[in-house]
């Protein structure tokens, strides 16, 4: 956790005018300036507890902010990190934090096109998987959702991204949106010790293709799902629905 010295992220007394986010960091901007950027890292949070609230887990709490309510009750927001990958940072503007993203962060992943991706991986010889989670090209997708993603648009997570066409790119982007804002939908994907603010479980677990699967049948083919580390990172994908080599792709419009 960094918050550099002297600086107050959300001063005593001020309130919260709006909370922002990219990719995924989120931005509590208080209405005297003062905003506080949060990383959650692996497996930090963000919750909201009731003052009263017994079920008030303070084990990790590496930071707090309490709120008074109109109602005279107190709401606390407790950052959580039991595995220490995540920081905070003190930003005395919204314009500062911006400007940290825009050295930082690719555009968020929710708003990708296709044409826009296939620009940037024809630039790079790494694994596609790998540039998906590269959070300076694009901000926002995690290890399950690259996963999700390559599987539903039918691209194998170690093919050299300058090959992936065109069209596949757009399948690509159309997948990554419609499985992050699934995920955001079902609260995440509750896999250990994923909670929503509020406490609840996510349940976007139910919806996975491959994550978590190596060795189970694929829900289209029933061919054997393959597990593989990529960057020390678990990759799950099918061969026969995701090819490494793909043959022939009819509709390809970029003609390579
Ligand atoms: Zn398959």
């Amino acid at each position: 956790m960094v918050v550099p010295s002297g600086a107050v992220p959300l001063p005593r007394g001020s309130t919260v005018k709006a909370l922002h986010r990219h990719g995924k960091q989120l931005v509590v901007e208080s209405a005297r300036n003062g905003c506080l950027l949060v990383h959650l890292g692996m497996s930090g949070s963000l919750r909201l507890v009731h003052g009263s609230d017994p079920r008030s887990d303070d084990r990790h709490v590496h930071a707090e902010w309490r709120f008074d309510l109109p109602d005279g009750s107190e709401l606390r927001l407790l950052h959580r990190d039991p595995r220490r990958f995540g920081w905070l940072e003190a930003h005395e503007h919204l314009h500062s934090v911006r400007r940290a993203w825009a050295d930082r962060l690719g555009p968020d992943a929710l708003t990708l096109e296709g044409p826009w991706l296939h620009g940037v991986l024809q630039r790079t010889r790494r694994a596609v998987k790998t540039v998906l989670l590269d959070q300076a090209v694009i901000a926002g997708i995690g290890n399950i959702y690259a996963d999700e993603a390559l599987f539903r648009a039918g691209v194998h997570p170690l093919r050299p991204a300058r090959q992936v066409k065109l069209r596949e790119c757009v399948a690509l982007a159309r997948a990554i949106r419609q499985v992050l804002q699934g995920a955001v939908e079902k609260g995440g994907s509750t896999i250990r010790d994923h909670r929503t603010a509020d406490g609840a479980w996510g349940s976007f677990q139910r919806m996975h293709k491959v994550y978590g699967k190596a060795g189970l049948p694929c829900t289209r083919c029933r061919t054997s799902l393959r597990g593989v580390r990529l960057q020390q990172r678990a990759t799950v994908f099918c061969a026969t629905c995701q090819p490494r080599r793909p043959r022939g792709l009819p509709g390809a419009v970029d003609g390579s």
